[in-house]
């Protein structure tokens, strides 16, 4: 089997309304497909996630492009090594690039052989993945009653972003626990918004309302201070930002670090790659859980199948699929409040739909997360949060 062609599509579809966290403020879920034909009729299906698509959509179509047309799809180590190498001095935005290559690689190496690609990863460990109530910055009555929207439609864990005021922060996570009751875990994810002794003195008072683990208090760079919150502020810790790639998770395993690996398909460089991540983490006890760069319906269900087919993966993942206004596929992911079943049919189980490729292949280069156009003076900072003002 060869590769006869490789197309890059920008898509971008509308969020049901604004959702706020520490960075910014976002409005819709952009993304590249990425289809790959081949010379014995099969297709496969890829998505790119990530900051500038522009700029991974230029390495797709410049850089990767021409190592793959002509190749067996069906050597994916071998492919993911030419591409590794080849993008060795950019590799963090890189490997977002790859990761679209590798999913349809996935997609059609376990089509040709008549299996879904969780076979591929090591077979299906459990057939539906569990996904949070993830909650953005709002005031304390409207998270609460979202929050009980959510466990209404049965969340079990409620995720929550904090990062802008660190008093209004705490009183948000009071008012969500007594929303909900002491059964449902809450996490709370900072986007590396606070200095050390900030992450110390909020998680200390954030502690007695029952933490799951909170995501990137520090600085993506501060894996040192982040050991340091971990073992002060009696609150879980768990690696977002900070988690770049293979060589990072052993870096934070290294230091002890964290407890939790928010881990993005897209951002390990594909499922090969985010797979290799889960072995460690599964070798060190730390915990792995889905992040969230809003993907569409193909990245979505790609991190589903990794989790399906892993041991790990025993806590309530990340999605923005319930935030989507509408989806690229021919027919919606299956999930049933916030549970979603793994697709019956070969490879990543989906198909797209042309006439919705076609609506929402608009492109809006100056979209970004990062910033807030509800409030001009807001500018996105990380690590400067200072400590909050003495209390009593
Ligand atoms: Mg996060």
């Amino acid at each position: 089997m060869r590769i006869t062609a490789i197309d890059t599509i920008p898509v971008r579809v509308p969020l049901t309304e604004p959702v706020k966290w520490s960075g910014g403020t976002r409005t819709a879920a952009p993304g590249v497909l990425v289809r790959i034909q081949t010379d014995e009729g099969l297709t496969g299906l890829g998505e790119c996630n990530g900051p500038t698509l522009p700029v991974i959509r230029t390495v797709l179509e410049e850089e990767l492009k021409p190592l793959l047309l002509g190749a067996d799809p069906r050597r994916i180590e071998f492919l993911l090594h030419k591409m590794d190498e080849h993008i060795v001095n950019y590799d963090e935005i890189g490997r977002y690039a790859i990761a679209g290559v590798d999913l349809a690689l996935h997609d059609l190496l376990a089509k040709s052989l008549g299996c879904r690609v969780c076979d591929l990863l090591g077979g299906v460990y459990r057939d539906r993945v569990i996904f949070n109530g993830y909650m953005f910055i709002d005031t304390p009555e409207r998270n609460a009653a979202t929050a009980a929207a959510f466990v209404g439609r049965g969340a079990s864990t409620l995720k929550m972003k904090v990062g802008r005021d660190p008093d209004l922060d705490v009183e948000r996570v009071r008012a969500v626990r007594q929303a909900v009751g002491d059964e449902v875990r809450i996490r709370v994810d900072a986007n590396m918004a606070w200095s050390e002794a900030t992450a110390i003195t909020v998680l200390r008072r954030m502690a007695p309302l029952g933490i799951e683990f909170c995501e990137q208090p520090l600085p993506w760079y501060d894996i040192e201070g982040t050991a340091r919150v971990r073992q002060a502020a009696g609150v879980p810790i768990a690696a977002d930002e900070g988690l770049t790639g293979i060589r990072s998770a052993l870096a934070l395993i290294q230091a002890r670090a964290v407890d939790v690996f928010v881990l993005y398909v897209s951002e390990a460089g594909g499922l090969s790659h985010a797979r290799d991540i889960v072995r460690l983490a599964d070798a060190a006890g730390v915990q792995c859980v889905l992040g969230t760069w809003a993907e569409l319906g193909i990245g979505t269900v790609a991190g589903m199948h990794l989790a399906a087919a892993s041991r790990n993966f025993q806590l309530a993942c990340d999605t923005h699929y319930l935030l989507l206004e509408d989806d690229i596929l021919t027919e919606l992911l299956p999930f049933d409040g916030h549970v979603a079943k793994l697709p019956a049919e070969p490879g990543l189980g989906v198909a797209l739909d042309e006439a919705k490729v076609d609506a929402y292949g608009r492109y809006e280069a100056h979209e970004t997360v990062f910033g807030d156009a509800d409030d001009p003076r807001w500018i996105p900072r990380i690590g400067m949060l200072q400590p909050m003002r003495p209390h009593g």
